[in-house]
Protein backbone atom coordinates (compact mmCIF):
# COMPACT_ATOMS: atom_id res chain seq x y z
CA UNK A 1 0.00 0.00 0.00
CA UNK A 2 2.53 2.53 0.65
CA UNK A 3 3.76 2.33 -2.84
CA UNK A 4 0.59 4.24 -4.13
CA UNK A 5 1.76 6.72 -1.68
CA UNK A 6 5.48 7.11 -3.79
CA UNK A 7 4.29 9.19 -6.57
CA UNK A 8 3.00 11.87 -3.99
CA UNK A 9 5.94 12.18 -1.93
CA UNK A 10 8.48 12.55 -4.66
CA UNK A 11 8.81 16.18 -4.44
CA UNK A 12 8.44 15.88 -0.03
CA UNK A 13 11.07 17.82 1.95
CA UNK A 14 10.22 17.06 4.82
CA UNK A 15 10.92 13.17 7.03
CA UNK A 16 9.70 10.35 6.26
CA UNK A 17 10.16 7.94 9.10
CA UNK A 18 8.78 4.00 8.25
CA UNK A 19 9.01 1.03 11.09
CA UNK A 20 12.45 -0.10 9.99
CA UNK A 21 14.36 3.11 11.09
CA UNK A 22 15.54 4.02 14.54
CA UNK A 23 13.55 7.02 15.17
CA UNK A 24 10.24 5.22 14.38
CA UNK A 25 9.50 3.98 17.98
CA UNK A 26 9.63 7.43 18.86
CA UNK A 27 7.54 8.99 16.02
CA UNK A 28 4.82 6.33 16.12
CA UNK A 29 3.45 7.04 19.58
CA UNK A 30 1.89 9.99 20.77
CA UNK A 31 2.66 11.57 24.61
CA UNK A 32 0.04 9.16 26.19
CA UNK A 33 -0.70 6.73 23.55
CA UNK A 34 1.45 3.32 22.00
CA UNK A 35 0.68 2.84 17.72
CA UNK A 36 2.31 0.99 15.60
CA UNK A 37 1.66 3.38 12.01
CA UNK A 38 2.76 2.06 8.94
CA UNK A 39 4.43 5.52 7.84
CA UNK A 40 5.11 8.90 9.99
CA UNK A 41 5.05 12.16 7.79
CA UNK A 42 6.74 15.19 9.53
CA UNK A 43 6.44 17.92 6.43
CA UNK A 44 8.29 21.28 6.71
CA UNK A 45 6.65 23.51 4.95
CA UNK A 46 2.82 24.00 4.02
CA UNK A 47 4.10 22.81 0.77
CA UNK A 48 5.06 19.68 1.86
CA UNK A 49 1.79 19.45 4.08
CA UNK A 50 -0.47 19.59 0.85
CA UNK A 51 1.74 16.55 -0.59
CA UNK A 52 1.48 14.48 2.54
CA UNK A 53 -2.66 15.44 2.37
CA UNK A 54 -2.53 14.41 -1.85
CA UNK A 55 -0.19 11.09 -0.13
CA UNK A 56 -3.00 9.62 1.95
CA UNK A 57 -5.80 10.86 -0.15
CA UNK A 58 -4.51 8.59 -2.53
CA UNK A 59 -4.12 5.37 -0.34
CA UNK A 60 -6.57 3.98 1.41
CA UNK A 61 -4.99 3.84 4.28
CA UNK A 62 -6.56 5.56 7.99
CA UNK A 63 -4.72 9.01 8.25
CA UNK A 64 -4.31 10.70 11.82
CA UNK A 65 -3.37 14.49 11.94
CA UNK A 66 -0.72 15.01 14.85
CA UNK A 67 -0.40 18.80 16.68
CA UNK A 68 1.55 18.53 19.93
CA UNK A 69 0.62 14.88 20.03
CA UNK A 70 -1.79 15.16 23.72
CA UNK A 71 -5.09 13.78 22.78
CA UNK A 72 -6.14 11.23 25.95
CA UNK A 73 -7.76 9.19 22.79
CA UNK A 74 -4.38 9.04 20.71
CA UNK A 75 -5.83 10.59 17.83
CA UNK A 76 -2.55 11.84 16.68
CA UNK A 77 -1.39 8.38 15.95
CA UNK A 78 -2.97 5.33 14.28
CA UNK A 79 -2.29 1.56 13.67
CA UNK A 80 -1.58 0.57 10.33
CA UNK A 81 -2.01 4.39 8.29
CA UNK A 82 -0.31 7.26 7.92
CA UNK A 83 0.42 10.39 10.55
CA UNK A 84 1.11 13.30 9.13
CA UNK A 85 3.18 14.84 12.74
CA UNK A 86 2.92 18.36 12.24
CA UNK A 87 5.65 19.29 15.00
CA UNK A 88 7.77 21.14 12.36
CA UNK A 89 5.68 24.06 11.89
CA UNK A 90 5.62 25.35 15.18
CA UNK A 91 6.37 28.76 14.55
CA UNK A 92 5.06 31.92 16.25
CA UNK A 93 5.24 35.40 14.51
CA UNK A 94 3.91 38.45 15.98
CA UNK A 95 2.23 40.66 14.10
CA UNK A 96 0.41 44.58 14.80
CA UNK A 97 -1.66 45.09 17.80
CA UNK A 98 -1.06 41.49 19.42
CA UNK A 99 -1.84 39.54 16.78
CA UNK A 100 -0.28 36.62 16.50
CA UNK A 101 0.63 33.49 13.84
CA UNK A 102 1.12 30.09 15.25
CA UNK A 103 2.56 27.07 13.04
CA UNK A 104 -0.26 24.35 12.92
CA UNK A 105 1.94 22.09 15.05
CA UNK A 106 3.25 24.26 17.66
CA UNK A 107 2.80 23.74 21.11
CA UNK A 108 1.97 26.25 24.18
CA UNK A 109 4.85 26.24 25.80
CA UNK A 110 7.09 27.32 22.84
CA UNK A 111 4.02 30.05 22.29
CA UNK A 112 4.15 31.48 25.58
CA UNK A 113 8.26 31.32 25.70
CA UNK A 114 8.53 33.57 22.11
CA UNK A 115 5.44 35.67 23.35
CA UNK A 116 6.96 36.27 26.69
CA UNK A 117 9.06 39.40 25.22
CA UNK A 118 6.20 41.23 24.18
CA UNK A 119 4.62 41.06 27.06
CA UNK A 120 1.93 39.34 26.01
CA UNK A 121 -0.24 35.66 26.16
CA UNK A 122 -3.11 33.91 24.71
CA UNK A 123 -5.60 31.88 26.75
CA UNK A 124 -4.59 28.39 26.39
CA UNK A 125 -4.46 25.77 28.49
CA UNK A 126 -2.13 24.40 31.75
CA UNK A 127 0.77 22.47 30.18
CA UNK A 128 3.45 23.38 27.98
CA UNK A 129 3.52 20.31 25.58
CA UNK A 130 0.03 20.76 24.43
CA UNK A 131 -0.77 21.30 21.05
CA UNK A 132 -2.06 24.54 19.86
CA UNK A 133 -4.42 22.79 17.55
CA UNK A 134 -6.31 20.05 19.34
CA UNK A 135 -6.50 22.01 22.31
CA UNK A 136 -7.65 25.08 20.19
CA UNK A 137 -10.16 23.04 17.62
CA UNK A 138 -11.89 21.42 21.03
CA UNK A 139 -12.05 24.42 23.15
CA UNK A 140 -9.25 25.15 25.47
CA UNK A 141 -9.84 25.91 28.86
CA UNK A 142 -6.20 27.24 30.89
CA UNK A 143 -5.39 29.95 33.41
CA UNK A 144 -7.16 33.19 31.36
CA UNK A 145 -10.52 31.54 30.68
CA UNK A 146 -12.78 33.41 33.04
CA UNK A 147 -11.36 36.88 31.13
CA UNK A 148 -10.62 35.94 27.88
CA UNK A 149 -12.58 33.00 27.24
CA UNK A 150 -11.61 29.75 25.89
CA UNK A 151 -8.81 29.98 23.19
CA UNK A 152 -10.96 29.09 20.51
CA UNK A 153 -12.16 32.51 21.68
CA UNK A 154 -8.91 34.56 21.08
CA UNK A 155 -8.83 32.57 17.32
CA UNK A 156 -8.98 35.14 14.57
CA UNK A 157 -8.52 33.18 11.30
CA UNK A 158 -7.35 29.75 10.15
CA UNK A 159 -5.03 28.59 6.96
CA UNK A 160 -6.15 24.94 6.19
CA UNK A 161 -5.48 22.13 3.56
CA UNK A 162 -8.32 20.86 3.09
CA UNK A 163 -8.76 17.11 1.66
CA UNK A 164 -8.36 17.77 -1.45
CA UNK A 165 -4.49 19.21 -0.71
CA UNK A 166 -6.02 23.00 -1.48
CA UNK A 167 -5.32 25.57 1.06
CA UNK A 168 -7.97 28.00 1.87
CA UNK A 169 -8.44 30.87 4.69
CA UNK A 170 -11.16 30.68 7.33
CA UNK A 171 -12.37 33.76 9.09
CA UNK A 172 -15.88 35.18 10.12
CA UNK A 173 -15.53 36.80 6.62
CA UNK A 174 -14.18 34.11 4.80
CA UNK A 175 -15.52 30.68 5.03
CA UNK A 176 -17.12 31.55 8.16
CA UNK A 177 -19.27 27.93 8.60
CA UNK A 178 -15.86 26.29 8.47
CA UNK A 179 -14.70 29.05 11.18
CA UNK A 180 -18.00 28.22 12.96
CA UNK A 181 -17.29 24.82 12.72
CA UNK A 182 -12.93 24.73 13.83
CA UNK A 183 -14.17 26.29 16.91
CA UNK A 184 -15.25 23.60 18.75
CA UNK A 185 -16.08 20.57 16.13
CA UNK A 186 -12.27 19.50 16.57
CA UNK A 187 -9.57 18.54 13.55
CA UNK A 188 -11.67 16.92 10.96
CA UNK A 189 -11.95 19.39 8.54
CA UNK A 190 -8.86 20.08 7.28
CA UNK A 191 -5.24 20.16 8.64
CA UNK A 192 -4.75 24.07 10.08
CA UNK A 193 -1.19 24.79 9.21
CA UNK A 194 -1.73 28.54 10.18
CA UNK A 195 -3.67 29.79 13.71
CA UNK A 196 -4.16 33.74 13.64
CA UNK A 197 -4.89 34.73 17.67
CA UNK A 198 -5.73 37.84 19.22
CA UNK A 199 -3.20 37.73 21.57
CA UNK A 200 -3.70 39.68 24.94
CA UNK A 201 -0.87 41.68 27.54
CA UNK A 202 -0.12 40.09 30.25
CA UNK A 203 3.18 40.13 31.90
CA UNK A 204 2.79 38.23 35.10
CA UNK A 205 0.28 36.87 37.01
CA UNK A 206 -0.25 35.90 40.47
CA UNK A 207 -0.78 32.01 40.62
CA UNK A 208 0.05 29.43 42.67
CA UNK A 209 -1.94 26.73 45.01
CA UNK A 210 -3.93 26.67 48.42
CA UNK A 211 -3.77 22.98 50.09
CA UNK A 212 -6.26 21.71 52.43
CA UNK A 213 -7.02 18.55 54.31
CA UNK A 214 -8.87 15.69 52.51
CA UNK A 215 -11.32 15.80 55.73
CA UNK A 216 -12.44 19.49 54.95
CA UNK A 217 -13.51 18.18 51.22
CA UNK A 218 -16.98 19.03 51.51
CA UNK A 219 -16.92 22.30 53.02
CA UNK A 220 -13.93 23.92 51.08
CA UNK A 221 -15.61 22.77 47.48
CA UNK A 222 -18.44 24.69 48.40
CA UNK A 223 -17.17 27.46 49.47
CA UNK A 224 -14.75 27.80 47.00
CA UNK A 225 -17.63 27.57 43.71
CA UNK A 226 -19.65 30.06 46.35
CA UNK A 227 -16.81 32.18 45.65
CA UNK A 228 -15.87 31.96 42.34
CA UNK A 229 -19.74 32.21 41.37
CA UNK A 230 -19.39 36.16 42.08
CA UNK A 231 -15.16 36.72 41.89
CA UNK A 232 -13.71 38.96 39.56
CA UNK A 233 -13.61 36.93 36.10
CA UNK A 234 -9.96 38.21 36.39
CA UNK A 235 -9.48 34.96 39.05
CA UNK A 236 -9.35 31.78 37.54
CA UNK A 237 -9.21 28.86 39.37
CA UNK A 238 -9.21 24.73 39.57
CA UNK A 239 -9.65 22.44 42.35
CA UNK A 240 -7.87 18.89 42.53
CA UNK A 241 -9.21 16.35 45.12
CA UNK A 242 -8.56 12.72 45.92
CA UNK A 243 -5.27 12.01 43.44
CA UNK A 244 -4.40 8.58 44.06
CA UNK A 245 -0.72 9.32 43.79
CA UNK A 246 -0.97 12.08 46.85
CA UNK A 247 -2.96 9.39 49.12
CA UNK A 248 -6.18 9.13 47.66
CA UNK A 249 -8.61 9.78 50.14
CA UNK A 250 -6.00 11.41 52.40
CA UNK A 251 -5.29 13.66 49.46
CA UNK A 252 -4.78 17.24 50.09
CA UNK A 253 -7.68 19.21 48.50
CA UNK A 254 -5.67 21.94 46.25
CA UNK A 255 -6.95 24.95 44.96
CA UNK A 256 -4.92 26.43 42.29
CA UNK A 257 -5.47 30.21 41.13
CA UNK A 258 -4.45 32.40 38.28
CA UNK A 259 -4.96 36.19 38.90
CA UNK A 260 -4.45 38.09 36.12
CA UNK A 261 -5.15 41.95 37.92
CA UNK A 262 -5.28 43.39 41.41
CA UNK A 263 -9.02 42.74 42.17
CA UNK A 264 -8.87 38.93 41.45
CA UNK A 265 -5.45 39.21 43.61
CA UNK A 266 -7.88 40.53 46.21
CA UNK A 267 -10.16 38.01 45.48
CA UNK A 268 -8.10 35.33 46.43
CA UNK A 269 -8.12 36.16 50.17
CA UNK A 270 -11.06 34.39 50.71
CA UNK A 271 -10.07 31.62 49.81
CA UNK A 272 -7.75 31.22 52.55
CA UNK A 273 -10.86 30.98 54.59
CA UNK A 274 -12.50 28.28 53.33
CA UNK A 275 -10.39 25.43 55.67
CA UNK A 276 -7.05 25.25 57.51
CA UNK A 277 -4.79 26.07 55.06
CA UNK A 278 -1.71 23.11 54.68
CA UNK A 279 0.40 24.73 52.21
CA UNK A 280 0.25 28.22 50.18
CA UNK A 281 3.05 29.29 47.29
CA UNK A 282 0.79 31.55 45.45
CA UNK A 283 2.85 34.30 44.36
CA UNK A 284 3.47 36.62 40.96
CA UNK A 285 5.10 34.72 38.03
CA UNK A 286 5.63 34.98 34.55
CA UNK A 287 2.52 33.24 32.73
CA UNK A 288 5.41 30.72 31.60
CA UNK A 289 6.16 29.52 34.58
CA UNK A 290 2.04 29.07 35.46
CA UNK A 291 2.28 26.11 32.54
CA UNK A 292 3.59 22.60 33.91
CA UNK A 293 5.79 20.78 31.38
CA UNK A 294 3.38 18.36 30.34
CA UNK A 295 3.95 14.46 30.26
CA UNK A 296 4.89 11.21 28.39
CA UNK A 297 3.11 8.71 29.42
CA UNK A 298 5.74 5.27 30.31
CA UNK A 299 5.25 2.21 28.35
CA UNK A 300 2.78 0.13 29.07
CA UNK A 301 0.37 2.72 31.43
CA UNK A 302 -2.80 2.98 30.38
CA UNK A 303 -4.78 6.60 30.97
CA UNK A 304 -9.06 7.18 30.96
CA UNK A 305 -10.00 10.76 31.58
CA UNK A 306 -13.89 11.78 31.57
CA UNK A 307 -15.66 14.91 32.52
CA UNK A 308 -19.09 16.51 32.08
CA UNK A 309 -19.97 20.51 32.35
CA UNK A 310 -22.36 20.81 35.57
CA UNK A 311 -24.92 23.76 35.11
CA UNK A 312 -25.84 25.77 37.85
CA UNK A 313 -28.64 24.85 38.66
CA UNK A 314 -26.48 21.26 39.88
CA UNK A 315 -23.95 22.61 41.03
CA UNK A 316 -24.75 21.71 45.01
CA UNK A 317 -25.99 18.62 43.89
CA UNK A 318 -22.82 17.85 42.22
CA UNK A 319 -20.52 19.04 44.83
CA UNK A 320 -22.28 16.94 47.46
CA UNK A 321 -21.36 14.09 45.10
CA UNK A 322 -18.01 14.94 44.60
CA UNK A 323 -17.61 14.77 48.29
CA UNK A 324 -19.05 11.49 48.87
CA UNK A 325 -17.46 9.91 46.05
CA UNK A 326 -13.65 11.47 47.51
CA UNK A 327 -14.37 9.88 50.98
CA UNK A 328 -14.33 6.27 49.46
CA UNK A 329 -11.36 4.34 48.08
CA UNK A 330 -11.51 5.19 43.93
CA UNK A 331 -9.27 5.47 41.28
CA UNK A 332 -9.66 8.97 39.89
CA UNK A 333 -8.24 12.15 40.20
CA UNK A 334 -11.15 14.26 40.22
CA UNK A 335 -10.56 18.02 38.89
CA UNK A 336 -13.25 21.36 39.08
CA UNK A 337 -12.55 23.77 36.87
CA UNK A 338 -14.70 27.42 37.40
CA UNK A 339 -15.99 28.61 34.31
CA UNK A 340 -18.44 31.32 33.62
CA UNK A 341 -17.17 34.78 32.45
CA UNK A 342 -15.47 35.54 28.94
CA UNK A 343 -16.97 31.89 28.43
CA UNK A 344 -20.23 32.51 28.91
CA UNK A 345 -20.45 35.91 27.16
CA UNK A 346 -20.48 34.33 23.53
CA UNK A 347 -23.32 33.01 21.88
CA UNK A 348 -24.40 28.73 22.79
CA UNK A 349 -24.82 29.04 18.93
CA UNK A 350 -22.05 31.57 17.86
CA UNK A 351 -19.30 28.36 17.80
CA UNK A 352 -19.05 25.02 17.61
CA UNK A 353 -18.28 24.68 21.49
CA UNK A 354 -21.87 25.13 22.66
CA UNK A 355 -21.65 24.31 26.68
CA UNK A 356 -21.22 27.94 27.31
CA UNK A 357 -23.68 28.52 29.91
CA UNK A 358 -21.76 25.98 32.60
CA UNK A 359 -20.98 26.60 35.57
CA UNK A 360 -18.54 24.34 36.13
CA UNK A 361 -16.78 21.16 34.46
CA UNK A 362 -15.99 17.87 36.11
CA UNK A 363 -13.44 15.63 35.19
CA UNK A 364 -11.92 12.33 36.57
CA UNK A 365 -8.58 10.83 35.51
CA UNK A 366 -6.87 8.09 36.32
CA UNK A 367 -4.20 5.41 35.22
CA UNK A 368 -2.92 2.01 35.80
CA UNK A 369 -1.02 -0.95 33.73
CA UNK A 370 -2.84 -2.16 30.96
CA UNK A 371 -3.09 -5.05 32.42
CA UNK A 372 -5.05 -4.13 35.34
CA UNK A 373 -7.08 -1.57 33.09
CA UNK A 374 -10.68 -3.10 33.16
CA UNK A 375 -10.54 -2.55 37.07
CA UNK A 376 -9.30 1.05 37.14
CA UNK A 377 -12.04 1.54 34.71
CA UNK A 378 -14.94 -0.07 36.07
CA UNK A 379 -14.10 2.25 39.30
CA UNK A 380 -13.99 5.23 36.97
CA UNK A 381 -17.66 3.93 35.89
CA UNK A 382 -19.20 3.98 39.13
CA UNK A 383 -18.01 7.37 40.36
CA UNK A 384 -19.45 8.89 36.93
CA UNK A 385 -22.67 6.35 37.49
CA UNK A 386 -22.35 8.99 40.73
CA UNK A 387 -21.86 12.36 38.93
CA UNK A 388 -23.42 11.94 35.24
CA UNK A 389 -26.98 12.63 36.39
CA UNK A 390 -25.57 16.32 37.45
CA UNK A 391 -24.35 17.04 34.33
CA UNK A 392 -25.00 18.19 30.80
CA UNK A 393 -22.64 17.33 28.27
CA UNK A 394 -18.67 16.62 27.65
CA UNK A 395 -15.46 18.47 27.25
CA UNK A 396 -14.07 16.88 23.65
CA UNK A 397 -10.79 17.71 25.10
CA UNK A 398 -11.19 15.49 27.87
CA UNK A 399 -12.27 12.36 25.99
CA UNK A 400 -10.24 9.35 26.11
CA UNK A 401 -12.22 6.69 23.46
CA UNK A 402 -14.33 7.41 20.33
CA UNK A 403 -16.93 5.15 21.09
CA UNK A 404 -20.83 6.18 20.23
CA UNK A 405 -21.41 7.31 23.76
CA UNK A 406 -18.41 9.13 24.49
CA UNK A 407 -18.97 11.53 21.84
CA UNK A 408 -23.14 11.69 21.93
CA UNK A 409 -22.21 13.83 25.03
CA UNK A 410 -19.77 16.19 23.17
CA UNK A 411 -22.41 17.91 20.95
CA UNK A 412 -25.89 18.56 20.87
CA UNK A 413 -27.75 17.19 17.67
CA UNK A 414 -28.31 20.35 16.50
CA UNK A 415 -24.53 21.40 16.64
CA UNK A 416 -24.05 17.61 15.43
CA UNK A 417 -25.77 18.19 12.12
CA UNK A 418 -24.22 21.03 11.37
CA UNK A 419 -21.12 19.85 11.36
CA UNK A 420 -22.48 16.93 9.46
CA UNK A 421 -23.36 19.35 6.40
CA UNK A 422 -20.25 21.61 6.89
CA UNK A 423 -18.11 18.33 6.72
CA UNK A 424 -20.04 17.12 3.81
CA UNK A 425 -18.92 20.40 1.84
CA UNK A 426 -14.80 20.32 3.01
CA UNK A 427 -14.34 16.61 3.64
CA UNK A 428 -16.99 14.43 1.97
CA UNK A 429 -14.38 11.35 1.27
CA UNK A 430 -14.43 11.53 5.46
CA UNK A 431 -10.39 11.73 4.84
CA UNK A 432 -9.65 13.09 8.39
CA UNK A 433 -12.27 10.47 10.37
CA UNK A 434 -10.30 10.76 13.60
CA UNK A 435 -11.66 12.96 15.41
CA UNK A 436 -15.01 12.66 18.10
CA UNK A 437 -16.82 15.31 15.57
CA UNK A 438 -16.29 12.62 12.45
CA UNK A 439 -17.19 9.80 14.47
CA UNK A 440 -20.17 10.76 15.41
CA UNK A 441 -21.31 12.12 12.24
CA UNK A 442 -20.10 9.19 10.76
CA UNK A 443 -23.12 7.48 13.82
CA UNK A 444 -25.51 10.21 12.15
CA UNK A 445 -25.22 8.50 9.03
CA UNK A 446 -25.34 4.98 9.85
CA UNK A 447 -28.09 5.87 11.91
CA UNK A 448 -30.29 7.31 8.95
CA UNK A 449 -28.97 4.51 7.27
CA UNK A 450 -30.83 2.21 9.72
CA UNK A 451 -34.34 4.09 9.38
C1 LIG B 1 -0.93 16.81 30.20
C2 LIG B 1 -2.17 17.38 29.57
C3 LIG B 1 -2.66 18.60 30.01
C4 LIG B 1 -3.81 19.14 29.43
N1 LIG B 1 -4.28 20.34 29.89
C5 LIG B 1 -5.36 20.90 29.30
C6 LIG B 1 -5.86 22.16 29.75
O1 LIG B 1 -5.34 22.76 30.67
N2 LIG B 1 -6.93 22.68 29.11
C7 LIG B 1 -7.56 22.05 28.07
O2 LIG B 1 -8.50 22.60 27.53
N3 LIG B 1 -7.11 20.85 27.64
C8 LIG B 1 -6.05 20.26 28.23
N4 LIG B 1 -5.60 19.04 27.81
C9 LIG B 1 -6.33 18.35 26.75
C10 LIG B 1 -5.83 18.80 25.39
O3 LIG B 1 -6.43 20.04 25.06
C11 LIG B 1 -6.24 17.76 24.34
O4 LIG B 1 -5.66 16.53 24.67
C12 LIG B 1 -5.83 18.22 22.96
O5 LIG B 1 -6.52 17.46 22.00
C13 LIG B 1 -4.34 18.08 22.70
O6 LIG B 1 -4.00 18.69 21.51
P1 LIG B 1 -2.67 18.22 20.77
O7 LIG B 1 -2.56 19.00 19.51
O8 LIG B 1 -1.55 18.21 21.70
O9 LIG B 1 -3.03 16.69 20.47
P2 LIG B 1 -3.05 15.78 19.18
O10 LIG B 1 -3.22 14.41 19.72
O11 LIG B 1 -1.93 16.05 18.29
O12 LIG B 1 -4.37 16.25 18.44
C14 LIG B 1 -5.65 16.15 19.02
C15 LIG B 1 -6.70 16.24 17.89
O13 LIG B 1 -6.58 17.50 17.25
C16 LIG B 1 -6.25 17.33 15.86
N5 LIG B 1 -5.28 18.35 15.49
C17 LIG B 1 -4.21 18.77 16.21
N6 LIG B 1 -3.58 19.76 15.57
C18 LIG B 1 -4.27 19.97 14.42
C19 LIG B 1 -4.13 20.87 13.34
N7 LIG B 1 -3.15 21.77 13.30
N8 LIG B 1 -5.04 20.80 12.31
C20 LIG B 1 -6.05 19.90 12.35
N9 LIG B 1 -6.23 19.03 13.34
C21 LIG B 1 -5.35 19.07 14.37
C22 LIG B 1 -5.68 15.93 15.76
O14 LIG B 1 -5.87 15.40 14.48
C23 LIG B 1 -6.49 15.19 16.80
O15 LIG B 1 -7.74 14.82 16.28
C24 LIG B 1 -4.47 18.46 28.38
C25 LIG B 1 -3.97 17.23 27.94
C26 LIG B 1 -2.84 16.68 28.54
C27 LIG B 1 -2.35 15.36 28.07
Amino acid sequence: MLTTLEPHLTDFTGTVITPDLPEYAAAARTALVEAAPDIVLRPRDITDVQRAVRAAAASELPLAVRGGGHSFAGLGTVDGGIVIDLGSLDSVEVLDGGRVVLGGGATWGGVAEALAPHGLAISSGDSASVGVGGLTLSGGIGWMVRSRGLALDSLVSAQLVTADGETLTASRDQHPDLFWALRGGGGGFGIVVAFEFQAQQLEAMTFGTLAFPAGETAQVIAGWAAHMRQAPRTLASTVRIADPFAGGVDAPIVITVAATDELAEAAIAPLRELGTVSSDDVRRRPYLDALEPGMTLPSGLRLTVRSGFVPAAHVDAALAEVAAVASAPQPATIALHSLGGAVSDVGVDETAFTHRRAELLVTTFAGGPAAAFAGVRSGVDAVWSRLAPHTDGAYANFLDDSSPDAVASIHPEATLRRLARIKATYDPGFLFSGTPASAAIANLGADEGER
